[in-house]
């Protein structure tokens, strides 16, 4: 099957049947060649109901992982978002194409590179790759309307707490490294509201108010 009809069968059997509903998000699961982004070894499998690593110890979330992460997000096509986790970029390329701006941050320098190359290949101007540790933020840009935090963190970063604008949303799997929960939290003018949604597995975010080492 050519990958057109890969990522149409993705929505009609994995995503719309587990109560993906937002439009927006099934069509840019339709648009974006996540193939592109799974890296020549997983070219046979790069559509399947898994994630798929991508080197340097890495993976790129199961597509009905970011598809419930991006719904979360409820973008409209106007937000600054930032990203913790860059991996593949493939999230990164989701969110390019439902907000307005987005700021990418990877701690490892070659996928970093890679996502970067891959973004100006498939002509995303909207999206910002930056080498570093992403638990501190990109304080520069701050505030931001979205953060999505894409690797399993012990609790959620101060820094990132405090780069969220008002009434903004963050979301990002909190628990231990073998086992999250995906959480939600949304800033108001009262105070943190947070959400629990489903159990998830995620590679460490490691850095100074991630995980401290990779062990
Ligand atoms: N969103 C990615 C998947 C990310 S896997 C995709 O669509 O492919 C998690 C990524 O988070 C890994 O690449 C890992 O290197 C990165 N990471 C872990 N700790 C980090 C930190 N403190 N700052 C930035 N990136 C981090």
């Amino acid at each position: 099957m050519d990958p057109k009809s890969l990522r149409e069968e993705m929505v009609a059997t994995q995503l719309i049947p587990r109560g993906i509903k937002d439009h927006r998000v099934l069509d840019a699961m339709r648009r974006v060649p996540r193939h592109l982004f799974a890296g020549e070894a997983n070219l046979h499998n790069a559509y399947d109901d898994m994630a798929l690593s991508i080197g340097e110890g890495q993976t790129i979330s199961q597509p009905y992982m970011v598809a419930v992460m991006t719904e979360l997000l409820e973008l409209k096509g106007t937000e600054k978002v930032l990203e913790i986790g860059t991996g593949s970029g493939y999230q990164g390329a989701m969110l390019a194409e439902l907000a307005k701006d987005v700021y990418s941050i990877e701690r490892i320098a070659i996928l970093a590179d890679r996502a970067a190359s891959r973004f100006r290949s498939l002509s995303y101007q909207n999206i910002h790759v930056r080498t570093g540790d992403g638990t501190l933020g990109w304080p520069q840009e701050a505030p931001f309307d979205r953060i999505i935090i894409t690797a399993a963190a012990p609790k959620i970063p101060e820094p990132l707490l405090d780069q969220l604008g008002m009434n903004g949303i963050l979301v990002i799997p909190v628990g231990s490294s073998f086992s999250q929960i995906l959480l939600k939290i949304r800033k108001t003018e009262k105070g943190l509201i947070e959400e629990h949604h489903t159990p998830c597995v995620f590679v460490p975010l490691i850095g100074e108010y991630g995980w401290k080492k990779d062990s």
